[in-house]
């Protein structure tokens, strides 16, 4: 604990929460726990469940300390770990509908978490309507008896919309909706949901937390009015994630400043050099002046990580193929928040319901590594030159 009165700054935070040497013999990181089995010393015990742990699937030493750790990054009142951010997207939104209930889910959420509206949600009986990720307090009107949830994703999957969650929350909460943030983008450390007013938030912990493309992870933070109810659903479903992924977790967790710091800096050097590029119609990334989401971005934001689309000029199938099939930095792969920059061609057209996207040249995700600039640029302008010979 900090002997001063002031509170810690994150970068502080970030090496010494959910850490506790002196329970384990000195040594700097909680051990890996494997296990199923805990075993009591007495019926007494038993009977009381006087104990910190009870069954492996409840917890572990591990898994609490990055579940300690996260919720107190994020700003929250506790976090549970689930074994990739998907499933720690559905046990939320399990928590809070029940058959006949209705939800409002931006029109920009990861297009997996609109499979699951569709799906399974529908298959309950929860209805689902699609809004303009733009709405901010507009979505007072799209707010019925029935609407339980309202889902954010800020920015939006693949086309980067910045959401107004402050006003979204006001008009939810006034009809006693719960918001929901999926904050995967920012990570706990570019943006805080619970002061910006959301009830519960979901970090992808795949992508920056792990940060080396080398575990699946997710993380549910809660406030104090929703921690039960995710509690239960959460223990009820029986999610619990691996103790070498949670290691990965808190490994990687440790490093998220310096490399965020990097994939910001890099990311904006990037997006300004593509900007520039006459092969390049637009680059979208709310970092970027000029961008449409670049106001909020500014008001509601620390920073920005390494994630952002670009729209090409027209080009023709083959010469996409031409660029992308040699460039030998970028790699073409789904997932981000590695140490490795990717590139990765995308259209919403054809699964968007409350928004049009009217690009005409193709479009373009790309993550970007902690790689020197330079050699990436290096990458991208043999990637153009292969684009314009084909
Ligand atoms: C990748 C991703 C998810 C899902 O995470 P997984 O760990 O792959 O299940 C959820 N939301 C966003 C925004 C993502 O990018």
């Amino acid at each position: 604990m900090s002997k001063s009165k002031d509170p810690q700054k994150p970068d502080t935070r970030l090496a010494h929460a959910g850490r506790d040497p002196a329970r384990f013999d000195g040594f700097v990181n909680t051990p890996i726990y494997r296990g199923s089995t805990v075993l009591y010393p007495t019926l007494q015990c038993l009977e009381d469940n006087a104990q910190d742990y009870s069954y492996g699937r409840l917890g572990t030493p591990t898994v609490d300390a990055l579940q300690n750790a996260i919720a107190e990054l994020e700003g929250g009142h506790a976090t549970l770990l689930t074994p990739s951010g998907l499933s720690a997207i559905a046990a939320t939104l399990l928590s809070f509908v029940s058959s006949g209930d209705h939800i409002l889910v931006s029109d920009s959420v990861y297009r997996p978490t609109r499979r699951f509206c569709d799906n399974v949600l529908k298959r309950l009986g929860v209805t689902t309507t699609y809004y303009d990720p733009l709405i901010a307090g507009g979505i007072a009107g799209l707010i019925t008896d029935k609407t339980k949830l309202v889902f954010t994703e800020s920015p939006g999957s693949q086309t980067f919309e910045v959401q107004d969650i402050p006003a979204i929350a006001e008009a939810a909460h006034a009809r006693g909706a719960v918001v929901v943030m999926d904050n995967t983008w920012a990570t706990p450390l570019y943006f805080k949901p619970f002061a910006h007013g959301a009830d519960v938030s979901v970090q992808a912990a795949t992508k920056y937390i792990v940060g080396h493309a080398d575990a699946m992870l997710g993380a549910i933070t809660t406030n104090k009015k929703t921690t039960s109810m995710v509690g239960r659903t959460h223990d009820e479903l029986g999610l619990c994630p691996g103790p070498e992924d949670v290691y990965l977790g808190l490994r990687g967790l440790r490093s998220l400043s310096v490399r965020l710091a990097r994939h910001h800096e890099s990311g904006l050097a990037m997006a300004e050099w593509l900007a520039a590029r006459p092969e390049v119609e637009r680059v979208i990334h709310p970092g970027l002046p000029g961008d449409a989401g670049h106001g909020l971005w500014q008001r509601d934001f620390t920073g920005a990580s390494g994630l952002f689309a670009i729209v090409l000029k027209p080009a023709s199938h083959d010469a996409l193929a031409g660029m992308l099939d040699d460039l030998a930095l970028f790699g073409m792969g789904y997932s981000w928040g590695g140490y490795e920059s990717l590139i990765l061609p995308f259209d919403p057209r054809t699964y968007r319901s409350a928004t049009r996207w009217e690009v005409k040249g193709p479009a373009l995700r790309l993550h970007i590594g902690l790689e020197d600039v330079d050699d990436l640029k290096a990458d991208l302008d043999a990637g153009f030159a292969r684009l314009a010979a084909a």
